[in-house]
């Protein structure tokens, strides 16, 4: 069944009530969050964040993909954050495949060749977020005096561990 209407009949309900809109646009907590695409994460509602609040940009892992640098160095120099928090979380579907393994997938379903493409799969979640917050600290475009840390979320208790 397609889920269009029924997003759309949800955002009738919210316009309806909607009363947010003189925010300004940069994040009034100067946060940008960096986390998992992961349907079952919530980084607004597990975070306390409200519309207007910080940047969430999202994408498959939480990586720190040449995209997710383009948004975090768009979020700090044109919109202010000054704090990075980068998210994984267990359970990741990142850890369950290969490069190669989706490489093959895609040649075999669409004949095409995916090999330019690092989908940047992690086979040990600390050390993915360990490497994603090391990525953002050592861009030579991010300012040191950016806070960038990193953690795991649970996806069974809801609770973020930092990794050190
Ligand atoms: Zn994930």
């Amino acid at each position: 069944m397609p889920e269009l209407p029924e997003l759309l009949a949800a955002n009738e309900r919210y316009a309806a009530s909607f009363t947010k809109g003189g925010l300004p646009m940069p994040p009034a907590r100067h946060v940008a969050v960096l986390a998992c695409m992961d349907a079952r994460l919530h980084p607004e509602k597990f975070l306390g964040l409200e519309e207007g609040d910080a940047h969430v940009i999202r994408n498959a892992g939480g990586r720190a993909s040449d995209d997710a640098l383009r948004s975090l160095i768009i979020s700090y120099k044109l919109l202010g954050t000054r704090e990075f928090v980068v998210i994984h979380h267990t359970d990741c579907g990142m850890l369950t495949f290969s490069n190669d393994q989706i490489r093959e997938m895609l040649k075999n379903d669409t004949g095409a060749d995916a090999s330019a493409i690092d989908f940047l799969p992690f086979s040990d979640l600390e050390a993915s977020v360990r490497e994603d917050v090391q990525t953002i600290r050592s861009s030579p475009l991010i300012p040191d005096d950016i806070t960038v840390t990193g953690f795991v979320f649970d996806v069974k208790t809801g609770r973020l561990s930092e990794v050190s």
